[in-house]
């Protein structure tokens, strides 16, 4: 696994919760997501899907704090992360890959997560800037993204939320004219 993907593995875990629907409730869940990711599988129980949800509140916290402008929480927070769950690097060059590294080899599926996860966003934050961590604004989404634009200007996650938003403000002008119009 490419060290820098392993920061995907935040906003993959993060972005289960939509609010309309929590992807990640039940084993099966746990599983798909799981899946692409044949160095983090294993054997899982009720109790690591919890850890797991736990993990994604703490990790969603992380990007509340830091959207909210509180760099110094979010950077607490995720180096409690970090101290709780302690990578274990280890060279590997399976299935006729190059050498590469491996952050976590040991431990339950959950922890395996946590530490990948915790050290992806930590060097993200340290290359990128912390300012890169967003929270899509559509109403009705609350997915993380990192922000790649050379301004730092994405608000949305997807261009499907950012359509949405668009039709959203349009609908709002037009009502807003209607009523002005109406009033005179
Ligand atoms: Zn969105």
């Amino acid at each position: 696994m490419d060290l820098a993907s392993y920061a995907d593995l935040v906003i993959e875990l993060v972005n289960t919760q939509d609010p309309a629907e929590d992807s990640l409730r039940d084993l099966d869940a746990l599983h798909e997501l799981l899946k692409i990711r044949p160095h983090l599988s294993g054997r899982i129980t009720r109790r690591d899907l919890d850890a797991m949800r736990e993990l994604r509140a703490e990790l969603r916290a992380i990007f509340v704090s830091a959207t909210e402008g509180d760099e110094e929480a979010a950077i607490d927070r995720l180096n409690s992360l970090l101290i709780q769950h302690p990578v274990h690097p280890q060279m590997s060059g399976h299935d006729g890959q190059r050498w590469h590294l491996h952050l976590t080899e040991g431990g339950s599926v959950p922890d395996r997560y946590a530490a990948g996860a915790a050290m992806g966003l930590a060097v993200k934050i340290s290359d990128q800037g912390i300012d890169r961590l967003g929270i899509c604004r559509a109403a009705s989404c609350r997915n993380i993204f990192f922000d790649t634009t050379a301004d730092g200007s994405r608000r949305y996650c997807s261009d499907r939320c950012a359509g949405r938003a668009t039709e959203a403000a349009y609908a709002a002008r037009l009502a807003n004219t209607d009523q002005r119009d109406g009033g005179q």
